[in-house]
C-alpha cells in the first residue's frame, strides 16, 4: 500500500463521529417533529362563531388549529 497521506478510513470515521456528537447536542423535537408547532383540533369561538371578537382575541377560535410546541418552545429542536 502506498503511504500517501490522504485521509485514512479511520480518520474519516473519527471526523464523522465528531459531527455526529455535535449534532446530537441538539435533538429534533419529537412532539412537533421539528416544526415548532403542534396540530390541534380547532374550536371555533362560540361567542362570535368565528367572526372574531374580544373573547377569542380577534382570532375567531378558542383553540387555534396550531399551537406553539411547549417542549421546544416553537424552535423545533432542543438541547438535551
Ligand atoms: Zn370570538
Ligand atoms: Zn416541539
Amino acid at each position: 500500500m502506498s503511504k500517501n497521506h490522504i485521509y485514512t478510513k479511520i480518520e474519516i470515521q473519527n471526523i464523522l463521529e465528531n459531527i455526529k456528537i455535535q449534532k446530537s447536542l441538539k435533538t429534533q423535537c419529537n412532539i412537533c417533529n421539528g416544526h415548532g408547532l403542534v396540530k390541534k383540533d380547532p374550536i371555533v369561538c362560540h361567542v362570535c362563531s368565528g367572526i372574531k371578537c374580544m373573547s377569542c382575541k380577534e382570532t375567531g377560535f378558542i383553540q387555534l388549529p396550531y399551537e406553539t410546541c411547549e417542549l421546544c418552545d416553537g424552535l423545533g429542536e432542543y438541547i438535551k
